[in-house]
């Protein structure tokens, strides 16, 4: 009986439903910059607005992954951490090429 609880308990430790709140947000905000990127010219202000909200939804991912459990690590996030600073990198490289 203890061991079917202590198994539940463990399955939903892989699945953080903040982390996936998170992360479906930072889908859909580097997705709709994508699509206004693709669908007109931006201007320099512009684009910089749409960079810093990216940053901000990359900011909110890494955070929660390094301490959004009451200052403690996300139990769902080791993968994500190594996606999220890749991506991260890719973006600085991408700010200093503009
Ligand atoms: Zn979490």
């Amino acid at each position: 009986m203890g061991g079917v609880v202590n198994s539940r308990a463990m399955a939903a430790k892989l699945q953080c439903e903040a982390l996936n709140r998170i992360l479906q947000e930072a889908d859909s905000t580097f997705r709709e910059a994508r699509e206004i990127r693709r669908s007109k010219d931006l201007s320099f202000y512009e684009d910089s607005e749409l960079t810093r909200s990216e940053h901000k939804r990359i900011d909110a991912l890494v955070k929660h992954l390094l301490s959004g459990h009451e200052g403690r690590p996300c139990p769902a996030g080791e993968r994500p951490i190594v996606g999220a600073s890749k991506r991260a990198e890719l973006l600085r490289k991408k700010a200093a090429v503009a």
